[in-house]
C-alpha cells in the first residue's frame, strides 16, 4: 500500500483515507472496565476470562485500591477450555457467591473476552439466565471486552450499547430532554449541568447513570449529545430508540466545547445572544488556559498512532488551538456519523489513515521525525528509546479532559512530554 497525497483539507467524507490491516498494537475491550467501574457506582464487572485477562485488569488498574474492589475475573481454568467442565454451572456458582457477599452490586455485567469466545460460552444467555434467577435485586448484562478485532476504547461503547434496552421508554409527550453520552467523570458532568442549566436547558441526563437504577428514559423527545467519538453502536442504539443525536464537534478544548453546547443550544431555540452571555466567559478563560502550553506545543509536529479513536477531535484541537501540525492522524476505526463535522475541520495536509500496519506505520513514522508521538504504551518505550518524544494515548481516556474548565489540562498533557525530555537532557 502506498502512501496516498496529504489531503487537501477534509471537506467532505471523500477526502484520502490510507486504509490499512494488518499487525496491531493496541488494548483489548477489557481497559475500559478501569474506568467504567468508577462510574456506575453500583455495577459490578465480572470478566469470564483467562488468568492473562486478570492480570491485564490487575495491572491496569493496579494503582486503585478499594476495599471492595467493583470488579472481577472469573477464571477458566484449562478443563474449561478444554471442554470437560461445565463452564454455566461454573459461573453460576461464581455468580451467586459473589451476589451473597456482596449486596450493594444492583447491576453486574458479565464481560466476554477471547477465552471466552473461543469456546462460545453464551455469556448473553447466562446473563439472561442469571438476571431471570437475581432479579429485582440484580440485573445482569453482558458485552464483549474480547481482543479479536477491537480496540480499547470498543469496551465502553459495547458496554453502554448493551445498557441501552433497560431504558424506560420516554413518555413521548413530555417536553424534549437531553442525553449526553458517554462516561464523563462526575466533575465534568457537573460542569456541563451547570451549563446547559444556564442556557436554560433543565431536562439534561448523563448516559450511562451513576447508579444502576437511574438510566434515564429514551424516546423520540430525547436528544442525544454524544461526547465520546468512539460510541458508535451506542449512538445507533439509542437512535433506535427513537432518539435524536445532535451533530456536532467533541467537547475538546475553547472550540470544540463551544460548538458541542452550541448543538444543544439551537436544539431547544436558545438565541445567539444568550448563548454568548453564558458561554462567553467560559470559553475566554479556557483560551486563556491554553496559553501556556500553546508556547511550548505552537509550530511543532504530531504523529498519531491509532488507539483511542480520539485522535481526529484531538488532532482538530491541538492544530486549531495549540498550533501543531498534524503529521498523520491514526485512528482504528473513522467512525464516519460521529464524526462528520470533525472531519470538516481535519487540518491541511495531515495525513488520516484508519486501522494499522504497525511496521508500516512506524517506517512512516521513523521518516517522518515528528516532535511529538501520541500512541499506546507497547510503542511509547521503543520509540522513546529511539529520541522520539512520546505520549501515552490510555491517559487521555483515563483523565478529565472535556468541556470548557478541562482544556487547559488538556493542552497540558501534550505539553508534558517535552519538558520530561528537556528535564532528562539536563
Ligand atoms: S480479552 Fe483477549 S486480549 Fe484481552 S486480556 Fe483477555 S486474552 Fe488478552
Amino acid at each position: 500500500m502506498t502512501t496516498p497525497a496529504p489531503s487537501a483539507g477534509c471537506e467532505s467524507n471523500a477526502l484520502p483515507v490510507l486504509r490499512e490491516r494488518g499487525q496491531r498494537e493496541v488494548f483489548c475491550g477489557l481497559t475500559g472496565i478501569v474506568w467504567l467501574h468508577r462510574k456506575i457506582q453500583d455495577a459490578f464487572f465480572l470478566v469470564v476470562g483467562s488468568r492473562t485477562c486478570a492480570h491485564l485488569i490487575q495491572s491496569a488498574a493496579g494503582v486503585m485500591v478499594f476495599a471492595e474492589p467493583r470488579f472481577g475475573t472469573a477464571i477458566m481454568e484449562e478443563k474449561d477450555l478444554a471442554g470437560l467442565a461445565d463452564a454455566n454451572e461454573e459461573l453460576d456458582r461464581v455468580v451467586d457467591r459473589l451476589l451473597a457477599r456482596r449486596p450493594d452490586i444492583k447491576l453486574l455485567f458479565l464481560v466476554g473476552s477471547c477465552p471466552s469466545e473461543v469456546i462460545k460460552l453464551d455469556l448473553s444467555r447466562a446473563a439472561q439466565r442469571l438476571s431471570t434467577k437475581h432479579m429485582p435485586q440484580v440485573r445482569v448484562l453482558n458485552y464483549s471486552g474480547s481482543g479479536i478485532e477491537t480496540t480499547f476504547t470498543q469496551g465502553e461503547d459495547a458496554c453502554l450499547a448493551a445498557l441501552v434496552p433497560e431504558a424506560p421508554e420516554a413518555d413521548d409527550r413530555t417536553s424534549p430532554s437531553l442525553l449526553v453520552v458517554g462516561a464523563l467523570p462526575d466533575i465534568v458532568e457537573d460542569q456541563f449541568h451547570r451549563l446547559f442549566a444556564e442556557l436554560g436547558i433543565a431536562h439534561v441526563d448523563f448516559f450511562p447513570p451513576r447508579r444502576a437504577g437511574n438510566i434515564p428514559a429514551i424516546g423520540p423527545n430525547t436528544r442525544m449529545l454524544v461526547a465520546q467519538p468512539f460510541l458508535g453502536d451506542t449512538a445507533r442504539a439509542i437512535e433506535a430508540r427513537g432518539a435524536k443525536r445532535l451533530g456536532a464537534l467533541f467537547p475538546f478544548g475553547a472550540e470544540g466545547t463551544t460548538a458541542w453546547l452550541k448543538a444543544a443550544a439551537d436544539a431547544w431555540g436558545v438565541s445567539e445572544l444568550d448563548f454568548r452571555r453564558v458561554v462567553a466567559p467560559h470559553r475566554e478563560r479556557a483560551k486563556r488556559a491554553l496559553a501556556r502550553s500553546r508556547e511550548t506545543l505552537a509550530g511543532r509536529s504530531i504523529f498519531f498512532f491509532p488507539d483511542s479513536q480520539l485522535e481526529p477531535p484531538l488532532a482538530r484541537f491541538l492544530s486549531e488551538e495549540l498550533g501543531m501540525r498534524a503529521l498523520e492522524i491514526g485512528t482504528p476505526y473513522l467512525n464516519r456519523d460521529l464524526l462528520e463535522a470533525e472531519m470538516k475541520r481535519l487540518p491541511e495536509g495531515a495525513r488520516l489513515s484508519e486501522g494499522q500496519d504497525v511496521e508500516k506505520q512506524l517506517d512512516r513514522c521513523r521518516a517522518e521525525r515528528p516532535d511529538l508521538v501520541v500512541c499506546g504504551l507497547g510503542l511509547a518505550n521503543p520509540l522513546e528509546a529511539e529520541g522520539m518524544t512520546t505520549k501515552w494515548s490510555i491517559e487521555l481516556v483515563f483523565s478529565p479532559v472535556h468541556g470548557f474548565d478541562q482544556a487547559g489540562d488538556l493542552a497540558a498533557l501534550f505539553a508534558r512530554p517535552f519538558a520530561r525530555r528537556a528535564a532528562l537532557k539536563v
